[in-house]
């Protein structure tokens, strides 16, 4: 089954002389349980079509789709909670509220929802990440490293059918960089989830089912198990 995609989707900033072709007819699927990476060079529209993938910006042209929900045919409540109870998110700016604890922080996303907290999962993520230590501690408490492993377990507490990450493994070293691509690729194999993830870290190539490949608004290339060589 198919997670999410897009179908022909295009995206322009701004208008006439100066208007930016940031997409220009990508079509793409996610299948069920897949991991992918987005890679290319800077300025290629990553960010725009996670962003057009995720509900969090409006498409020009085409279609984004999670599950059998078009997004441009949700209403900002339905998207909102299409959001809340359907995808994860690990972006580069770690988000973390600065009054809560580390464990308040990951656990917040369900405790809005009003659901429960599957403990099992909760150490399973905490454990793999290396933060099992750190829980009681606020944001401003930890490393840089260690607040990007909280928004990432933030994201996965919940077992959202989908998570999309923007380089999620942006501010790390190597090894929180492994930690982080082994449970976003556990996450996938142990749950079924599906995981999106824009990145620059070759990496994350010997972790990714495929890696696709944009460049000025249009896929390229993708490669179906790659390893780290291809991307290099
Ligand atoms: P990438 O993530 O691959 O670096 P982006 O999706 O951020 O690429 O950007 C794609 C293109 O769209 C670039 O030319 C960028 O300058 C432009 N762009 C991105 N966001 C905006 C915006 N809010 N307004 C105008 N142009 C933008
Ligand atoms: P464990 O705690 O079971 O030893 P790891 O953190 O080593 O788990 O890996 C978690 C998942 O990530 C496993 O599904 C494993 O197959 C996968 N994985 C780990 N390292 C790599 C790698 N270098 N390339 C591809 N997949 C990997």
């Amino acid at each position: 089954t198919v997670a999410a995609g897009a179908e022909n989707l295009t995206k322009v900033y701004g208008a006439g002389d100066t208007a930016v072709h940031a997409l220009r007819g990508v079509t793409i699927e996610f299948a069920t349980g897949e991991f992918t990476a987005i890679m290319g060079p800077s300025g290629s529209g990553k960010s725009t079509l996670m962003h057009c993938l995720a509900g969090l910006d409006d498409a020009s042209g085409g279609r984004a789709y999670i599950g059998d929900d078009n997004l441009t045919g949700l209403s900002d409540k339905e998207m909102t909670r299409l959001r809340r109870d359907r995808i994860g998110f690990v972006f580069q700016s770690f988000n973390l509220v600065p009054t809560l604890t580390a464990a308040e922080n990951i656990t917040l996303p369900l405790d809005i929802a009003g659901r429960d907290v599957d403990q099992q999962w909760f150490d399973a993520v905490v454990n793999r990440l290396g933060i099992a230590d750190r829980l009681g501690h606020l944001p401003t408490e930890l490393s840089g490293g260690q607040q990007q492993r909280v928004a990432c377990a933030r994201a996965l507490v919940g077992r959202p059918a989908i998570i999309f990450g923007d380089e999620p493994t942006g501010n790390l070293d190597s090894r929180s960089s492994g930690e982080v691509l082994s449970i976003l690729r556990a996450a996938t194999d142990e749950f079924g989830q599906t995981v999106v993830i824009v990145t620059h870290d070759p990496r994350a190539a010997s972790y990714a089912d495929r890696v696709v490949f944009l460049a000025d608004g249009q896929i390229v290339r993708e490669l179906r198990r790659p390893s780290a060589d291809d991307v290099f």
